[in-house]
């Protein structure tokens, strides 16, 4: 199992948080986490950060929209 391909594709999930993949990227995706352990562990790691993001700036959001009134 090649190191360097696990480093693109980690880049390559990271990266689809703030941009739009190309077919070809994704294409290198799907063929690579079925057989990488690491890898898929990874996008579910980023997954769960990113809910949390999101959660976090929820409640920071509602919390000044509430504070005009
Ligand atoms: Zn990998």
């Amino acid at each position: 199992m090649p190191m360097g391909k696990c480093k693109n594709i980690t880049r390559l999930l990271s990266d689809a948080l703030d941009r739009s993949l190309s077919t070809g990227e994704w294409v290198a995706i799907r063929l690579h986490l079925p057989t990488c352990s690491g890898c898929r562990n990874y996008r579910k790691q980023i997954r769960l950060l990113r809910e949390a993001a999101h959660t976090m700036s929820g409640i920071s959001m509602s919390d000044t929209a509430g504070s005009d009134d």
